[in-house]
């Protein structure tokens, strides 16, 4: 269960967005995607700031790949398993690939708002904060179902970090295939999300099939 602990902001630097994954500092003046004074809006690096030579058709293929992996934060090992799995599944497999990555535990929890980022919701799930219809799951990559219940765990509600969580909650928006219940920490799995119910940056998640195809 591998996980990348270099530094972020390089990641996004790299593929030349905000992939979200430090939380608040996201969102603030200190993000090097917007900082001004000095700009590092440019891929990290030694060689981060020559001019960049247009990109061949597997280069742009790889850094959507890339991309989308970042995002979810997952290691290229595990992001295969689940192309395969989308492959497998009948309809698109663009979308099937995006429908797996939203439905991973560590995915849900943070939709469900108990974390700033994936990384921080991934580490709650990792140390066992967290029921899947009434059992201790602590497996990030856990594929969540339609009806399935995810909740904090009753020994964990004592813990200082998920006292005020119920306040939290109320002022966050829960993405719509989840039924939120703040009073319990829990929220219901209404149906596995649909393309359009999946917020994420713009992915092109048709190149990352043609990645994977050749
Ligand atoms: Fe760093 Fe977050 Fe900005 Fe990415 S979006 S560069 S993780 S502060």
């Amino acid at each position: 269960m591998a996980r990348y602990t270099g530094p972020v902001c390089r990641l996004c630097r790299r593929e030349g967005m905000k992939l979200y994954l430090k939380g608040a500092r996201c969102e603030g003046p200190k993000c090097p995607i917007v900082q001004r004074n000095p700009p590092r809006n440019f891929p990290p690096g030694q060689h981060g700031q020559r001019r960049t030579r247009r990109p061949s058709e597997f280069g742009l293929q790889l850094r959507e790949k890339q991309k989308v992996r970042r995002f979810y934060g997952i290691m290229e090992t595990q992001f295969r398993k689940h192309y395969g799995e989308a492959a497998r599944r009948g309809g698109v497999t663009g979308d099937n690939l995006l429908q797996i990555l939203e439905s991973r535990l560590d995915n849900v929890v943070y939709r469900m708002g108990f974390g700033d980022s994936r990384p921080q919701a991934r580490q709650l799930v990792r140390h066992g904060h967290f029921t899947v219809n009434g059992r201790k799951t602590n497996v990030p990559s856990f594929l969540v179902k339609a009806n399935d219940v995810i909740a904090v765990r009753p020994e964990s509600r004592k813990r200082e970090y998920f006292k005020d969580f119920q306040d939290i909650l109320a002022t966050k928006q829960s993405p719509d295939w989840i039924l939120m219940n703040n009073t319990d920490l829990s929220g219901r799995v209404l149906q596995l999300p649909l393309r359009e119910q999946i917020y994420v940056p713009t992915f092109n998640e048709a190149l990352i099939v043609e990645h994977y195809s050749r």
